[in-house]
């Protein structure tokens, strides 16, 4: 048996490693994995050339959990290494690996232990969770004999020849007590499912003494691999069903709505890309959020949602990422600033813009029905990115009150200016609606927390283009341009006055062509920006939401029987009319207090009771 001392200046460097990595301590399982898959996919490769024999074999990777003996073991049957390589690439290499990464690294993980679980420290994260690793391993070279290398965590190691039979690498763990939650079977499994479930080499999982599974007809079970070695993001796009994309979608996601539509991503050049994206039906605005990208590197899972290779807004989206290209094992920082990142997320942008696009064009109904799930994402997006926003913006589509779906140039064409009259609260704004209609006017629907952000974004971009809400002002179209005799408003605008005791509220009269309508409340676009911004900054603006609270206008209509009449009507009843003219107004254009509330219903009883 040879001894050796591994050469790195640090002191050890296991009780830091295993410090740091604790609180990601399972990709130990994902780095030896895949390292046995590389070992196979390795033989494939040099078998290929024929430089290596195989036969018709089968490659698998095997692991064992032997709670009893406390030892995790994944065992391969790939290229397996000589005792040279084992001290080459395993001693050396991968220790100075190892040291490069503490001193790089050192001051960035102190201050964001998170950021660890990203870097992959390959062969040696297997230290994390175990108090001795060993490896035994025949190279396929002919002539070789096979070894057996172990150490205990410190600076020493053993290294010796060993009887294996088979080609390929074992490593043995022996699970420390502070990880033993690693000898039981639930851990690896899910451990497993996280990082390997589509790796390209079929991973068996055995847990020692536990008796194997019969089926039903007493004889022993054919075993399954845990993963799927085939994903279908690998295929080529053509031979994909609309069924299979369905079905992956629900197996990754758990979800069992199924997604509106997807786009599968599959480039060779001038990078490699493979990935499936699902736009999710989303039922509330909030919903969005729940959105998951999963990044693969040569389908060996890597991380959830990486913001810095996808782009932020597609985050709502789910799918699923594989880049191998992409250098996993290095700090977020430096993905940031990678070029070659900025190129894939730029890349994804353009094709979800290129799949809008297409869908615009040539599947115009769906897109339509897809827009209620699909509109959150598309106006984040166009926020949060110029380029995107340049690409989409002639796909925007706004809801008009029919349920048609248009776009912008639709609702001004033949306009004279550029104003866009929207409604927020399709119940609450339904009297404006009304008068809208009637005159054959259109507005859209922006209902959501999202369309206030996305209006002024909207102008900002669009010269010219002004949202204002229905309900505030009258556009000319409503009016029918009669003139309301001066001494007629004066007198009806002292009158509300008075009944009201509002000195300061303030009143037009206009004609409105709806003479059914007495009066509406208008606020003007600018007041009610202003109060909702002060509103949405909280308490600390309270005193300011008030500064804007009477910004309001009653309208009174100088074509409704009821305003004509109210100046002749005795005291008692000219208040009462006053007063309830203005809370239906009121009511059409928020909430009444309670006590507006209480006054309304006692007035509405008194209402009747006269009439009868
Ligand atoms: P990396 O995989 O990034 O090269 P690792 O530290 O994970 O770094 O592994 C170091 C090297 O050890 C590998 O490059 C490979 O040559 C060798 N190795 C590790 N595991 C195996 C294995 N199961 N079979 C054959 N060689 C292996």
């Amino acid at each position: 048996m040879a001894k050796g001392n591994i050469s790195v200046n640090s002191e050890n460097i296991f009780p830091v490693i295993k410090k740091w990595l604790y609180s990601d301590k399972d990709i130990f399982l994902r780095e030896i994995v895949s390292n046995a898959c590389d070992a196979i996919t390795k033989l494939k490769k040099l078998a290929g050339i024929g430089e290596a024999e195989i036969g018709d074999e089968k490659f698998r990777i095997d692991i064992t959990v032997d709670k009893d003996n406390k030892k995790l073991i994944i065992k391969d049957n790939g290229i397996g290494m000589t005792k040279d390589e084992v001290e080459k690439y395993i001693t050396d290499i991968a220790f100075s690996g190892a040291t490069d990464f503490l001193s790089k690294y050192k001051d960035e993980v102190d201050k964001n232990t998170q950021i660890i679980g990203h870097f992959g420290l390959g062969f040696y994260s297997a230290f994390m969770p175990s108090d001795r690793v060993e490896i035994r391993t025949l190279s396929y070279k002919d002539g070789e004999k096979a070894v057996h290398w172990s150490c205990d965590g410190g600076m020493e190691y053993d290294i010796e020849e060993c009887y294996k039979a088979d080609r390929g690498t074992e490593i043995i763990l022996t699970i420390a007590e502070d990880s033993k939650e690693f000898l039981e079977e639930y851990t690896v499994r899910s451990v497993l499912n996280k990082y390997c479930s589509f790796l390209p080499v079929e991973i068996y999982l055995q847990i020692a003494g536990k008796e194997e599974e019969k089926d039903k007809d007493g004889n022993a079970a054919l075993p399954k691999p845990i993963n799927d070695i085939n994903p279908l993001w690998m295929k080529a796009p053509k031979d994909c069903t609309d069924d299979e994309y369905k079905k992956f979608y629900t197996k990754v996601f758990e979800d069992f709505n199924e997604p509106l539509f997807w786009i599968h991503l599959n480039v060779d050049f001038p990078f490699n890309l493979k990935g499936i994206l699902y736009f999710p039906k989303i039922n509330h605005e909030f919903a969005a959020n729940e959105g998951r990208i999963k990044l693969f590197n040569n389908q060996v899972f890597v991380a959830d949602n990486v913001k810095e290779v996808i782009p932020e807004f597609l985050m709502l989206l789910k799918g699923v990422i594989d880049c191998p290209d992409l250098p996993l094992n290095v700090s977020r920082s430096f993905l940031q600033n990678d070029g070659y990142v900025k190129k894939i997320s730029a890349h994804i942008t353009k094709k979800v813009a290129d799949k809008l696009k297409e869908l615009f064009n040539k599947q115009r109904e769906d897109y339509n029905r897809y827009w209620d799930d699909i509109n959150v994402f598309i106006k984040y997006g166009c926020m949060r990115d110029d380029k995107f926003y340049e690409k989409v913006k002639d796909f925007i589509i706004y809801k008009d009150l029919d349920g048609k779906y248009i776009t912008l140039s639709d609702y001004l064409d033949g306009k004279e200016n550029k104003d866009v009259y929207y409604v927020s609260d399709e119940n609450r704004q339904s009297q404006y609606i009304n008068m809208f209609r009637e005159q054959g006017l259109d507005a859209v629907l922006l209902p959501t927390m999202m369309d206030t952000h996305f209006i002024s974004f909207i102008e900002a971009k669009e010269e010219g283009v002004k949202f204002k809400r229905i309900d505030s002002s009258v556009s000319e179209n409503l009016e029918d341009g009669a003139k309301v005799d001066d001494e007629f408003r004066k007198n009806l605008v002292e009158t509300f006055k008075n009944e009201l005791g509002n000195d300061t509220i303030k009143i037009e009269v206009q004609p409105l062509k709806k003479t059914e309508t007495p009066a509406v409340i208008l606020l003007s676009e600018e007041s009610r920006r202003m109060q909702e911004m002060y509103r949405s900054y909280g308490q600390q603006f309270a005193g300011m939401s008030d500064m804007f609270k009477d910004e309001f206008t009653l309208v009174l209509n100088s074509n409704n029987p009821l305003i004509k009449k109210v100046d002749g009507l005795d005291e008692e009843d000219k208040k009462m009319v006053c007063e309830h003219i203005y809370d239906l107004a009121m009511l059409c254009h928020r909430p009444l207090s309670p006590e507006q509330m209480t006054k309304f219903i006692e007035r509405s009883n008194k209402i009747i009771e006269k009439a009868i």
